[in-house]
């Protein structure tokens, strides 16, 4: 054997090992090398989704705080076309079953990563660190939120709900910027401040969303 051939070889032996097996639950046959990942190569009968994929791997999207929200609206759209229940109507039990599982699964992954906080708080688990349940905030900070609540409640026209949700949607996109580059530094301390931050913002966002749709704005 030549040395190019036994270098090759090695080579090829070792991603081998490395390469985990799976069986199809249905027909046994190795299902690696899939088109969609989601189906067996050879009896096209849906897998069960890989315990190990985290909501990233699952939505097929790069593991990032920095998302791309229309990537990830893409995404969901193709999955959940693959995994609609019309399409296991007539199949066995067990693989509506999973398709029924694997559809909720990829609605919860979803959601997760579409909404700022929920990703960041994701994330900051994946790496096994939690938000503190009672974490000091400056009274200054406080008082503004309050104020900010307030001027949300009462907001009468549409001009001014839409003025201040305007104002709010820059805040966080300001505080989406920190929390990636905290993230990018690998500075969970960071990350957990400004998240923690995060959470006041999102919480009048969520009001002003509702005083919007009760005042029937359309966007
Ligand atoms: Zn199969």
């Amino acid at each position: 054997m030549s040395l190019r051939n036994l270098i090759l070889n090695h080579v090829i032996k070792n991603a081998y090992k490395h390469q985990i097996r799976l069986a199809c639950w249905s027909c046994g046959k190795d299902v690696k090398n899939t088109e969609s990942h989601l189906f067996c190569g050879n009896c096209k009968v849906l897998q069960e989704p890989d315990k190990k994929n985290n909501y990233f791997n699952i939505m097929g999207v790069k593991e990032t705080y920095d998302l791309d929200e229309t990537e990830l609206a893409k995404k969901y759209k193709e999955l959940q076309k693959y995994l609609h229940p019309d399409k296991f109507a007539n199949r066995e039990q067990k693989e509506q079953e999973i398709s029924a599982q694997y559809s909720s699964l990829v609605n919860e992954a979803y959601k997760t990563l579409l909404e700022p906080l929920a990703r960041g708080v994701y994330m900051l688990r994946l790496r096994g660190k939690e938000i503190p349940e009672n974490t000091e905030v400056d009274q200054q900070f406080l008082m503004k939120i309050m104020e900010k609540n307030e001027e949300v409640e009462n907001a009468k026209s549409k001009e001014e709900i839409m003025e201040l949700n305007q104002e709010n949607k820059a805040l966080m996109k300001d505080l989406q910027k920190q929390v990636s580059t905290a993230f990018f530094d690998g500075d969970m301390k960071r990350v957990i401040k400004f998240l923690g931050v995060m959470k006041y913002y999102t919480s009048i966002d969520n009001q002003i969303q509702a005083s919007i749709r009760s005042k029937g704005i359309i966007r």
